[in-house]
C-alpha cells in the first residue's frame, strides 16, 4: 500500500506560509505583491484557471488584477498591455495564460514579459537560468513536485529518476530540478523504446504525457515513487491521471492522486514566484 501524497494539504500548508510571509513584506515595505493575469478570448477552461488564480491571490493576500480582453484582440494591443504591465510598479508578476487565440503570436508575448516578472517562468533567460541551475523562478508544476516530494521526506539523492515527457513547461524542467537535486535522470517521450522496461528502473518516476492512465503495474518497479502529473479526461468524463492509480498504487511506496496531487500545487507556486519576484522588486530598489 502507497502512502499518498497529498497536495491538497501540503498546498494549504504553503499558501497559510505564504500569508504570513505577504503580512511581513507588507510591513516591512508597505506595499502588497501583485499579480497581474492576462486571459484573451473565451475558452471556459481557461477563465476557470484564471478564476482560481485571483482566488489564490486572495487567499494569500495579493493585489491582483485580471485583464479580460476579446478573442479579436491584436497583437498589438496585447503587447501594449504587457509593456503597460511591465512598467507598472504595483505589478511584480504578469501571467498570459495560454493558449491564446491562433492568430496572435505566444512566442513574441512570453518574449515581451519582462523577465523580472515572468513568474511562469517561460522567458528564455529564466530558462537559461534553471539551466545553470541558478534561479529566481521555477516553472510552477515541476517547483510544486520538488516541493511534494521534499515535504513527503522522499530522498532524492542518488535515486534513478524517470521522466516521461519532455515539455519546456513540464517534463525538461523537471528533469533539469531532478537533477539539481542530486538524482540520476533519464528523461522520455514518444520515441523511446521499451518505455515499460526504462519505467520499471525508476526509483522515482514522474508521468507528463497527457494520456489517461497510461501507466500500469507492468511500468512500475516494488517500492516507487509515483508521481502523476496527468490531467486527463476518461472515457466517463472523470478527471483521471496519466498512471492507473488502482493498479500502480499497491506496487508504489508513495504516490499522488489526481485529482488532489500535482495540480493544487501548481497554482500555489505561482503565489510563491510572485512573492519572490516583489522581494526582488524591492532588493532592485
Ligand atoms: P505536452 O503534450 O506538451 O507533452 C507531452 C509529452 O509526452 C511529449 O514530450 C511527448 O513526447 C510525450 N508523450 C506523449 N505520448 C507518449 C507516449 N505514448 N509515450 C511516451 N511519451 C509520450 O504535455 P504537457 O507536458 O504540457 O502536459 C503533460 C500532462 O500534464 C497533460 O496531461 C497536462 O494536462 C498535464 N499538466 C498538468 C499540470 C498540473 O498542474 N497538474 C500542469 C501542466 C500540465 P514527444 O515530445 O516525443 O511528442
Amino acid at each position: 500500500m502507497a502512502k499518498i501524497i497529498d497536495g491538497k494539504a501540503i498546498s494549504a500548508q504553503v499558501r497559510a506560509e505564504l500569508a504570513e510571509e505577504t503580512k511581513l513584506f507588507e510591513k516591512e515595505n508597505g506595499f502588497l505583491p501583485g499579480l497581474a493575469v492576462v486571459i484573451v478570448g473565451d475558452d471556459p477552461a481557461s477563465h476557470v484557471y484564471v478564476r482560481n488564480k485571483g482566488r489564490a491571490c486572495d487567499e494569500v493576500g495579493f493585489y491582483s488584477e485580471t485583464h479580460k480582453l476579446p478573442k479579436e484582440t491584436t497583437q498589438e494591443e496585447l503587447e501594449a498591455l504587457v509593456d503597460r504591465l511591465n512598467a507598472d510598479e504595483k505589478i511584480h508578476g504578469i501571467l498570459v495564460q495560454l493558449p491564446l487565440p491562433k492568430h496572435l503570436d505566444e512566442e513574441k508575448i512570453l518574449l515581451k514579459i519582462s523577465p523580472d516578472k515572468d513568474v511562469d517562468a517561460f522567458h528564455p533567460y529564466n530558462v537559461g537560468k534553471i539551466m545553470i541551475g541558478n534561479y529566481s523562478f521555477l516553472p510552477c508544476t515541476p517547483a510544486g513536485i520538488m516541493v511534494l516530494l521534499e515535504r513527503s521526506g522522499i530522498e532524492i539523492t542518488g535515486k534513478k529518476c524517470v521522466v516521461v515527457g519532455r515539455s519546456n513547461i513540464v517534463g525538461k524542467p523537471m528533469a533539469m530540478l531532478l537533477l539539481h537535486a542530486n538524482g540520476t535522470v533519464t528523461v522520455c517521450h514518444s520515441r523511446t523504446k521499451d518505455l515499460a522496461a526504462v519505467c520499471r528502473e525508476a526509483d522515482i518516476l514522474v508521468a507528463a504525457i497527457g494520456k489517461a492512465e497510461f501507466f500500469g503495474a507492468d511500468m512500475v518497479k516494488e517500492g516507487a515513487v509515483v508521481i502523476d502529473v496527468g490531467m486527463n479526461r476518461n472515457a466517463e468524463g472523470k478527471l483521471v491521471g496519466d498512471v492507473d492509480f488502482a493498479a500502480v498504487e499497491p506496487k508504489a511506496s508513495y504516490i499522488t492522486p489526481v485529482p488532489g496531487g500535482v495540480g493544487p500545487m501548481t497554482i500555489t507556486m505561482l503565489m510563491k514566484n510572485t512573492l519572490t519576484a516583489a522581494k526582488q522588486a524591492v532588493k532592485r530598489g
